[in-house]
């Protein structure tokens, strides 16, 4: 039987005052102190800082079932070098042997967190109280309060968690979580037949900080522009979990009147970046040590997009070294940014790595913004690579979409990608990945086409 919602909410508050106490304890603000004070540490005062890091964690390693055997004939006086003579982690291993990792028995407190992968299998990340304080202290830190926000500003977020069941037909699509100032909003329910109640709800709400995945909030932004709606404005929106377009920053900045700032993290806690003022992507060398290597595991020169790899320098009871994210992304080549800040700088962080499409010549490709170029008549879209030469585009057209418009992407795809036959499939709606996430690329085609194209290993 379902409760009503009055009953629901108040669940929510009991729920998030006891998460409220997990997180937001002596242990994060200690977090957010010392990677405010690290933030203007010098590229050889981070390398210094890592390495410590690094020998601290290959200590704990050491008493692992996994990581026993790798150790013991490593010489691990300089860690750095000995980092890269370990092999990679892949989230099949997580998977398999989650607790293999453990270094110690799980101290009182930890929760087993699950995440569904795509394969179906969950991983098991252990978070000790003091995983959970950094999970969210490091953002703090270098996300909101670069933003000129803070975890006490009224927010509002936009993400995986389910609020509502499906078939809810009647608002509230929202919880309202009054300890942690925050409104939890259903991505799931942000139909044409609901927006009013959600722009009517923000309206009255008057969030701070608005959050959530770029593809909902552009779903939501879009609705108001419109009909014409207004929202009072807000002091930042914080984009997460997917890439954020030109077009959808334009859009989000348009409705909330202010920046956009995005970041980039993972939920094993093993990597942070964001952006800066200056909107560059910033990795916190202290969070986590990030390499990005090719299809052969080789570290990929600045500007050539590659596997994002991670060593997380805090989870010291489930280590996870050079940890394969499956995310694509690539180094700046200019690594100066008029911020000062000494962290290391991506360019871009490009999606799925398994969904880099390669065109019958043997180009990659994953960003497919410039495709979309002229047309403005899509409510959203997605890029499948079906086959080397057959790629369709599905497409939720918006009004006025015309033969035009497809004859405009069709034009577009020869430009960008070449000679290939590509089809524009009219939808209603684009199914989101086990986890709530909008792919704005598929490929379809095996590693072994790919290789086949490219002529690499
Ligand atoms: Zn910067």
């Amino acid at each position: 039987m379902r409760s009503p919602i009055w009953v629901q909410q108040a669940l929510v508050a009991v729920y998030g005052a006891w998460w409220y106490r997990r997180r937001f304890n002596p242990a994060f603000h200690r977090i957010v102190d010392e990677f405010e004070q690290r933030e203007r540490c010098t590229a050889d005062q981070f390398h210094a800082y890592q390495a410590t890091q690094l020998a601290t964690l290959f200590g704990h390693a050491a008493k692992s079932a996994y990581y026993k055997p790798l150790l013991t004939a490593l010489d691990t006086r300089d860690p750095h070098t000995a980092l890269a003579k370990l092999p990679f982690l892949t989230k099949e291993t997580l998977r398999r042997s989650a607790t293999q990792l453990l270094t110690a028995t799980p101290p009182r407190g930890t929760i087993i967190q699950r995440s569904s992968g795509t394969t179906g299998t969950p991983s098991e990340i252990y978070f000790t109280r003091e995983l959970h304080s950094f999970e969210l202290a490091v953002p703090e830190a270098r996300n909101l309060r670069w933003a000129g926000v803070d975890y006490r500003s009224r927010r509002v977020m936009f993400g995986a968690r389910k609020i509502a069941r499906w078939d809810q037909a009647e608002p509230p699509f929202w919880r309202v979580n009054p300890v942690e100032s925050m409104a939890y909003c259903s991505i799931y329910h942000l139909s044409p037949k609901n927006m009013h109640s959600y722009v009517k709800f923000l309206a009255a709400y008057h969030p701070a900080v608005v959050m959530g995945y770029p593809a909902s909030l552009t779903t939501l932004a879009s609705f108001i522009l419109e009909n014409g709606l207004r929202l009072p404005s807000a002091r930042a929106v914080i984009t997460t979990s997917e890439t954020v377009t030109a077009e959808t920053r334009r859009l989000l900045e348009q409705v909330w009147g202010c920046k956009v700032w995005d970041r980039y993290g993972a939920v094993e806690c093993c990597l942070f970046a964001s952006q800066c003022e200056h909107g560059r992507y910033h990795v916190s060398p202290d969070a986590g040590l990030v390499e990005i290597v090719d299809a052969a595991g080789k570290p990929c020169a600045p500007g050539v997009i590659g596997e994002v790899v991670a060593t997380g320098l805090h989870n010291m009871l489930q280590p996870l070294i050079r940890y394969r994210l499956g995310d694509a992304a690539r180094w700046a080549v200019d690594q100066s940014c008029a911020c000062g800040r000494a962290m290391p700088i991506l360019e871009a962080i490009e999606g799925r790595f398994e969904d880099i499409c390669v065109t019958p010549d043997g180009r990659e490709v994953l960003r497919f913004d410039t495709v979309f170029k002229g047309v403005a008549t899509i409510r959203e879209a997605q890029v499948i690579q079906r086959a080397p030469d057959l790629f369709h585009i599905l497409v939720i057209p918006a009004a006025g979409f015309s033969d035009a418009d497809v004859r405009t992407l069709q034009a577009n795809m020869q430009l960008h990608v070449g000679d290939v036959r590509t089809e524009i499939v009219r939808v209603t709606e684009i199914p989101r990945s086990s986890s709530g996430k909008f792919r704005a690329v598929l490929c379809e085609l095996t590693a072994e086409q790919k290789r086949g194209l490219t002529g690499r290993v």
